[in-house]
């Protein structure tokens, strides 16, 4: 979809625009540099949407950005596509087999661990979709994978790094979890996550769950009104 296309799937929606391309060195995004990146936001500043975009924790290039760069984000998203094993190595998120040596509660700590790093290292405002899990796990009841001693360290760690924590429409969380976090004064983001042209924008789902747990509108991050740890609204 063009930009056009999305700030008038919003306006249809009633849902105020960010646009946040997953901005990485790896396919199949395009956004891959840093020139691609001011090109990337010259082409937002030519509509009133708010300039986002979603970083791979495991890949580096969120680390080689100049701070003028990134105040021209409105505010920024940090992603765990893959999580660091024992080992050092990075195992996907994406992945559609898991190894015999993987089972899920081994995953998990290594979910958690990582989710720590993420938000002890990374300068972002919000965590996207916080209970992404390779496709093999999602058949598994998330009080299962999540044990409350993973969900306390998780929330803990969007405490002390300043996280949002996004409730995705793509791959939603469990209740559990985004109320657990909401008692503990993290912010709530609503996400659409969309992929594809009937995803963009919808955020239904997320904001009933907002309000299910008792979160009001006002207290939703907004980053024009909360500001951002390193964009445009920073102050
Ligand atoms: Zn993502």
């Amino acid at each position: 979809m063009s930009v056009a296309e999305v700030v008038a799937r919003g306006a249809a929606l009633g849902v105020r625009v960010t646009i946040s391309d997953h901005i990485s060195r790896e396919a199949p995004t395009t956004v891959d540099s840093v020139a691609a990146i001011e090109h990337y936001l010259d082409d937002l500043n030519q509509y009133d949407v708010l300039r986002g975009g979603e970083f791979c924790w495991h890949d580096a290039l969120w680390r080689e950005l100049p701070p003028a760069l990134l105040r021209r984000f409105t505010h920024r998203v940090g992603s765990l596509h893959a999580v660091r094993l024992l080992n050092g190595s990075y195992f996907r998120a994406f992945s559609q087999v898991m190894p015999a040596d993987l089972p899920p509660h081994v995953y998990m700590e290594a979910h958690v661990a990582s989710l720590e790093a993420l938000a002890g290292e990374m300068p972002v405002d919000v965590l996207a979709h916080p209970t992404l899990v390779p496709p093999p796990l999602r058949t598994i009841h998330p009080h299962e994978l999540w044990t409350e001693a993973l969900e306390e360290r998780a929330v803990h760690a969007l405490v002390v790094g300043g996280q949002a924590f996004e409730i995705s429409n793509r791959y939603p969380p469990h209740e559990r979890l985004v109320r657990r976090a909401a008692d503990a004064g993290v912010r709530l983001s609503l996400g659409s996550d969309g992929h594809a042209r009937e995803q963009v924008a919808n955020i239904a789902a997320p904001l009933a769950l907002a309000r299910r747990i008792g979160v009001s509108d006002d207290a939703l991050y907004d980053p024009a009104r909360h500001g951002s740890r390193t964009g445009a609204y920073t102050e």
